[in-house]
């Protein structure tokens, strides 16, 4: 997967600015950088939840070009084979926890509900919370919900995971549960591409690191060669001191 010289403006505000970056298969990408620099933007850019200016997109098959119209036909497929988990957990708050990771296998995919059950019950296990399979979304700790929307997005079978700072809104020992969840996908060689803030995190977890800053990459190659000083810029240190 790769977006090639994305620009995107709001206003007069160029949010991103000529941005090219590959989000290799098999493989953890981690987006990070200062609030407001574009990593959300550049994340939905991935399933087409926002639409840049200008600038492509190459996903298996797909070839997208930003500045012409997108069919809905390929919108579609294109979100299917890319499930979003936000910050803010978004389960239906009026289907269990079940009804909540079978709704999209269902509806969209058309399974059969046997198989969408039982398939929902072996992600549910993968989360930790087949146990909670008939709880209803408000009976669960915010580390369970997220851990939830993951099963629920998984269950779609997509083959890009991306996730727009899964664990910002909880509190540090929720947000373990969640990470060791992203952790043990990451070693399955799930694809995905991660937003966060926690570079304890990041570094665990990410093959490749990118840097983010006003809307232009600044640090695009190996997690590990990132994290090590000698190969960080003066901005980068300074980014990754005020946050570590
Ligand atoms: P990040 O995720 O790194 O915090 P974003 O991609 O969300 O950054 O935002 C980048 C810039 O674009 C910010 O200045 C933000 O205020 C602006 N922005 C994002 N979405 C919109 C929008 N829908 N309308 C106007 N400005 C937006
Ligand atoms: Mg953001």
């Amino acid at each position: 997967m790769q977006v090639k010289h994305l620009n995107k403006a709001y206003g007069n505000k160029q949010v991103l600015k000529d941005v090219s970056v590959e989000f290799p298969a098999g493989q953890t990408t981690v987006l990070i950088g200062p609030s407001g620099s574009g990593k959300s933007t550049i994340l939905r850019s991935l399933n087409l939840l926002v639409t840049p200016d200008n600038g492509t997109f190459d996903f298996n098959d797909h070839h997208v070009d930003f500045s012409q119209p997108i069919s809905r036909k390929e919108m579609l497929e294109i979100r299917k084979d890319t499930g979003m988990v936000f910050q803010e957990y978004n389960l239906f708050p009026n289907k269990t926890v079940l009804g909540n990771v079978i709704e999209g296998p269902t509806q969209v995919l058309k399974q059969d509900k046997a198989t969408a059950i039982k398939n929902a019950h072996e992600w549910l296990k993968k989360v930790g919370l087949d146990d909670k399979a008939n709880a209803y979304p408000n009976e669960l700790s915010g580390g369970q919900a997220q851990r939830v929307a993951i099963a629920r997005a998984m269950a779609m079978e997509p083959e890009y995971l991306l996730l727009d700072e899964p664990t910002s809104a909880l509190d540090p020992e929720l947000e373990l549960s969640v990470l060791k969840v992203l952790l043990a996908l990451a070693k399955e060689q799930q694809s995905m591409v991660i937003v966060t803030h926690n570079m304890m995190f990041a570094q665990k977890v990410a093959d490749k690191i990118v840097f983010v800053e006003d809307g232009e990459i600044l640090y695009d190659g190996e997690a590990q060669a990132f994290f090590d000083r000698e190969n960080q810029t003066p901005r980068m240190r300074q980014f990754i001191d005020s946050i570590m």
